[in-house]
């Protein structure tokens, strides 16, 4: 089964909320530095800096449109073998 594999730049990131809004499967605002991650579920390595993750393909859509949404750019997203 095909999935997507998400990195978050999270010093680019303005924590404007937007990513968990459309997303909430997916994303959600850290409790270390209030912005945005892949939940701890899907997620490969987060860092303060840096959050990997993978997902299933059924969330690539909504994982799609938060890259388009996203006013700095931060998130981008490949397709991958999903590891679930
Ligand atoms: S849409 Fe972009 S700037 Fe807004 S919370 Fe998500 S990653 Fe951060």
């Amino acid at each position: 089964m095909m999935g997507c594999r998400i990195v978050v730049d999270r010093t680019a990131c303005i924590a404007c909320g937007v990513a968990p809004s459309i997303c909430p499967d997916v994303f959600v605002l850290g409790q270390d530095t209030g912005r945005n991650r892949v939940v701890d579920r899907y997620s490969v390595e987060t860092t303060r800096e840096t959050s990997i993750g993978v997902v299933p393909e059924e969330l690539c859509e909504c994982v799609k449109q938060a890259v388009d949404m996203c006013p700095v750019g931060a998130i981008k997203i490949e397709a991958q073998d999903s590891k679930h």
